[in-house]
C-alpha cells in the first residue's frame, strides 16, 4: 500500500484545507471561539501540515440502465461528483440527458474512452465489452457507429478518435443549451493499449493541446497512459487505490473502502478512487461519505 500511495504526485497535494480541518477539530472541541485560527500553534497539531483530498470517478455510465437511474439520484442529492461516460454505449443518450436536466448538478464528466484489453475476442472477452458495435477485426474505425480505440489502430488513428468522441459530446451538450463540457477522459479497460508508448503520448498531447484531464485508471501495472500524458504537459492523475466497488458493489466493501479513502486523506493523501455508476450500493455510500466528511471529497475540476 505504501508503494501505491508513493505514486502520488506532490503537484498534487493540497493545502487550501488546513484551515476547514482545523476549524472542524474546534467546532468539534468546542473551541470554535477560544482562538483564531491564524495565531493557533499549539504543538500537538503542528504534526498536520496539510489534508489530503479524495476524488472517487464513477466508472461505465451508459453501459447499463442503473447508471441512469444513480446518476439521477446523485444529481438529484448535489452531490460533487465525476462521472465517466462511455460514448456509443447503451445508454448514453439517457446519461447525456440526465446531464442536460441537472444542469446546476455539482457533476464533471469526463470520457470513459474505452481502449482494446489483452485477450479481446478470446472465449468469454467479446469486444463488445467495449462497445454496443464493435469493429470486426481489420474494420475501420466509422464514426457513426463506433468509438474504441483497437490494437490496430495508429497513434494518429487513437487521437481522431477521441478527439472525435468528445466532440460529438461536447456539441450535443452545446445544441441542448447546456454550458456543461467534457473536461478530461480516462480508459475502460485498455490493458493492451495503455501499454503502448506511442498511443498514450499522442492522447496525451491531444490532453495538453485541449486543456483536458488524464485519469490512468490503471488497469494493467505497466500502463504508461499517466507517465505519457505527464511527459506531454497534460493534467494528469492515476488511480492509487483498489477499485471501491470490486467486490462487485458489496455494501460492506464499499464502506470500507470509502473509509479507507477518507483515512488516506486526513493522513495528507490524495486519493483518486474509482467506482462504478451502475453500482447502487456504492453510490450510495458515496452519497454518505460525502455528507459526513464535507471537504474531502472532491470532484475533479476541485481535486
Ligand atoms: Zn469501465
Amino acid at each position: 500500500m505504501v508503494d501505491m500511495l508513493n505514486t502520488v504526485n506532490i503537484d498534487n497535494f493540497g493545502n487550501i484545507d488546513r484551515r476547514d480541518f482545523l476549524g472542524c477539530l474546534a467546532v468539534a472541541l468546542g473551541t470554535s471561539s477560544l482562538f483564531s485560527f491564524d495565531s493557533f500553534a499549539d504543538p500537538v497539531f503542528q504534526r498536520v501540515d496539510y489534508v489530503g483530498k479524495v476524488c472517487v470517478i464513477f466508472d461505465d455510465a451508459g453501459g447499463a440502465k442503473e447508471s441512469v437511474t444513480n446518476l439521477e439520484f446523485l444529481a438529484r442529492e448535489e452531490v460533487s461528483v465525476t462521472i465517466a461516460l462511455m460514448p456509443r454505449s447503451r445508454y448514453e443518450q439517457d446519461i447525456l440527458d440526465a446531464l442536460v436536466k441537472y444542469e446546476k448538478a455539482p457533476i464533471d464528466l469526463i470520457i470513459h474512452q474505452q481502449m482494446e484489453f489483452i485477450g479481446m475476442g478470446q472465449k468469454g472477452r467479446p469486444a463488445s465489452m467495449l462497445e454496443v458495435n464493435p469493429r470486426e477485426p481489420g474494420e475501420k474505425f466509422d464514426p457513426e457507429k463506433h468509438a474504441a480505440i483497437i490494437d490496430s489502430d495508429s497513434a494518429t488513428d487513437a487521437q481522431k478518435i477521441l478527439s472525435y468522441n468528445i466532440r460529438r459530446i461536447d456539441d450535443y451538450l452545446v445544441s441542448s443549451g447546456s454550458s456543461r463540457r467534457v473536461i478530461g477522459f480516462n480508459n475502460h479497460t485498455g490493458s493492451l493499449l495503455t501499454q503502448k508508448v506511442d498511443v498514450m503520448e499522442a492522447l496525451g498531447r491531444y490532453a495538453a493541446d485541449n486543456n483536458l484531464v488524464v485519469v490512468d485508471s490503471v488497469t494493467i501495472a505497466s500502463s504508461v497512459m499517466y507517465e505519457e500524458a505527464r511527459k506531454a504537459g497534460a493534467k494528469a492523475y492515476k488511480r492509487n487505490i483498489d477499485f471501491i466497488d470490486s467486490d462487485h458493489g458489496n455494501k460492506k466493501s464499499s464502506i470500507l473502502k470509502l473509509s479507507d479513502c477518507y483515512g488516506k486523506a486526513m493522513m495528507g493523501f490524495n486519493v483518486l478512487a474509482i467506482g462504478h455508476l451502475q453500482n447502487a450500493e456504492t453510490v450510495r455510500e458515496y452519497i454518505k461519505a460525502v455528507r459526513r466528511d464535507k471537504g474531502y471529497f472532491r470532484r475533479l475540476t476541485k481535486f
